[in-house]
């Protein structure tokens, strides 16, 4: 078999088909595999999540993951690294990281490629591809390359410096699969000039709710010189299309009625004065001027302070952006579900290819769902070649 990616989706299979006896090959033009591994997890790879399950997906059929996820799961990964006796930690919210390096997670790749016979094949173009007689031609570099069956793991396009291409979708389009507009995911949004006074707040963070729609992230948010960012923007920003809003929860500890409470215990008060105590002061100041309500918070109508609490806990932005393709740690869209098995990865009405990883429509959240895609899907076909 033939497999185009030798990033974590397509090492994954390589190593599963090599060990079940097949004879595989993985073909990629950067010159050295895994690169986004190396970089992930600020250097430490956050492997996997615990808690990995397939609404923590987004996909045009959210069904269609549970197949693979099911059958290769965070504990399958997990004997593997135990295995290959890599220290891991859990960081927060179910997130598996090494102790010491990503380095390690993809040498355990290729050790476990090594052990299948795997040949790996990089620093070339992939030319021509062709398909007849039930056969897969390749060409790679000066090389040509003839197989049974073909694996699409080339990921999706965010990151282009590290090799990230939109070749997966042109692939695939040429084989007759659709592709789900592909949008970066996981990325900051962009702010307009409506929302300039927060800008002007570079490098303040805080903990919020992020929510769009019904979808709801309690994590950090950054302010930053151009917009939002932080894990709870990163994960709303996967759900956000252009022209939408996103609300922030700034104090999401605070119970419905605290500025009518907090009225009654400290008349003195001041609006500033009680979001200091909650929030870093130069947010704290920024949301009171615009709130603006003046004076000790004992002279201020009960409404205008329900109005406040209301505003505070559903502060609205309208993004007019997201840093694009080069800040995205993932794609959302991709290569239609309808198009492929959801037990095999398979293509539907194209025998003996198969699509896997970053390129599919799935799309995991923050926090190691990603990785855990990539290596089930990965197994998936590694297991049906
Ligand atoms: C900065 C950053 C941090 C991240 N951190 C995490 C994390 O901690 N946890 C997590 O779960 N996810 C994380 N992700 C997401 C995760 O890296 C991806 O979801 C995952 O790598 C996808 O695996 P893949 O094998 O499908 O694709 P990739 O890892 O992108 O591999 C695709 C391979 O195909 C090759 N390729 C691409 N185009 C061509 C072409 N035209 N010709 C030949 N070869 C080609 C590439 O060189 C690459 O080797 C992060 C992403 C980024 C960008």
């Amino acid at each position: 078999m033939i497999i185009l990616g030798a990033g974590g989706a397509g090492l994954l299979c390589a190593a599963t088909a090599g060990q079940r006896g097949r004879r595989v090959v993985v073909l990629d033009h950067a010159d050295a595999p895994g690169k986004k591994i190396l970089i992930s997890g600020g250097g430490r790879c956050n492997f996997t999540n615990i808690h990995t399950a397939a609404d923590r997906y987004l996909s045009a059929n959210p069904h269609f993951a549970k197949s693979a996820l099911g059958r290769y799961t965070p504990a399958d990964f997990l004997a593997l690294v135990d295995r290959h006796g890599i220290a891991w930690h859990e960081k927060t919210l179910g997130q598996l990281f090494c102790d010491g390096s990503a380095t390690h997670i993809v040498a355990m790749l290729l050790d476990e490629c090594t052990a299948g016979g795997v040949d790996i094949r990089l620093s070339a173009p992939i030319g021509a591809v062709e398909h007849g007689d039930g056969l897969f031609r390749v060409e790679h570099g000066a090389r040509m390359f003839t197989a049974p069956s073909l694996v699409i793991a080339t990921g999706g396009p965010s990151i282009p410096k590290l090799g990230a291409t939109g070749f997966a979708y042109d692939l695939a389009r040429r084989f007759g699969l659709k592709v789900v507009e592909p949008r970066p995911a996981l990325v900051p949004l962009t702010l307009g000039s409506a929302d300039l006074l927060f800008r002007e707040l570079s490098g303040v963070s805080t903990e919020v709710i992020a929510r769009h729609g019904k979808t709801a992230f309690r994590e950090a948010a950054l302010l930053t010189h151009r917009g939002l960012s932080g894990p709870a923007i990163l994960q709303i920003s996967s759900y956000w299309r252009h022209g939408e809003a996103i609300a922030l929860d700034m104090l999401p500890d605070q119970p419905e009625g605290w500025l009518r409470a907090a009225k009654r215990v400290r008349p003195r008060a001041t609006l500033p004065s009680l979001l200091r105590a909650q929030l870093p002061d130069r947010l704290a100041d920024a949301l009171a001027e615009r709130l603006a309500l003046p004076g000790d918070i004992g002279n201020l109508p009960d409404r205008s302070l329900d109005e406040a609490e209301r505003r505070l806990a559903a502060w609205t932005f309208a993004p007019n952006g997201t840093e694009g393709f080069a800040k995205a740690e993932v794609t959302v869209g991709g290569i239609s579900t309808a198009d492929l098995s959801s037990r095999t990865m398979e293509a539907r009405r194209v025998p003996g290819l198969y699509a896997i990883g970053e390129a599919v429509d799935v799309t995991g959240w923050l926090g190691g769902y990603n990785f855990q895609w990539a290596w089930a899907s990965g197994a998936a076909a590694g297991q049906a070649v």
